[in-house]
């Protein structure tokens, strides 16, 4: 597993993600709760949620989500200790929330369509109104994902993504990019978006990756106050 000390440091328990030799953590692989294991960390609540490449983000309580319609979302937050959320991911983008003044934490999943509807802006928004998060306290983290490298689409997605103000260089897409500019756009100073700058497609299969292999399997973004 990957952590993210720097970002940890910022007072949270774990803030990583597994990696390809850590095993499968599709809907159907390990359980979450294992990344804690990897983590070095005790056994406890971990959630996760079915992800359909939307924008709909959930506040997750000592029992779980708290979903109100079906179990199914793009985004988790909490303010809950010792609870870790998750995101699965194999080169979609996951984006790591934190806010310490409100002691709240959130992670969404943010591939191309996701990022395209705003995923990110959404769960910042709904630390906002569940948490008090304040914008300007907020820390983000862009995880291992497709980087601007290599994550080339077709012509008239990377038209789609250019007519929102998103960057792209050619058939290129920059979700790491697109991802931060949202957050400024919602008012999280640059100087507290940090960009991991690992691609996943070209990692040399250090993480899953659907674009390099193919591969169902998936690796598990994880959070935990
Ligand atoms: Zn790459």
């Amino acid at each position: 597993m990957l952590r993210f000390r720097k970002f940890e440091s910022l007072g949270l328990r774990l803030a990583g993600i597994t990696e390809g030799a850590d095993g499968d953590f599709a809907r159907e692989g390990r359980p979450a709760d294992d990344a804690l294991e990897l983590a070095g960390l005790a056994r406890g609540a971990a959630y996760t949620i079915k992800q359909v490449h939307g924008t709909r983000v959930w506040p997750v309580g000592k029992g779980g989500p708290q979903c109100s319609g079906p179990e199914e979302g793009d985004g988790l937050v909490t303010d809950c200790e010792l609870v870790a959320i998750g995101v699965r991911v194999a080169d979609c983008v996951p984006v790591y929330l934190f806010d310490a003044e409100r002691r709240a934490g959130g992670i969404a999943h943010a591939g191309r369509q996701g990022t395209h509807d705003g995923v990110t802006t959404a769960a910042a928004q709904m630390m906002q109104l569940r948490y008090g998060t304040r914008p300007c306290d907020l820390h983000a983290l862009i995880g291992p994902s497709a980087g601007p490298c290599c994550y080339q689409v077709s012509e008239q997605l990377a038209a789609d993504f250019i007519v929102r103000g998103l960057p792209a260089l050619g058939r290129y897409l920059d979700l790491w990019e697109a991802n931060s500019l949202q957050l400024e756009q919602f008012g999280v100073p640059r100087a507290q978006i940090e960009i991991a700058g690992i691609c996943t497609i070209c990692s040399g299969g250090r993480f899953h990756s659907f674009r390099a292999t193919g591969t169902q399997e998936r690796n598990l973004a994880v959070i935990s106050l």
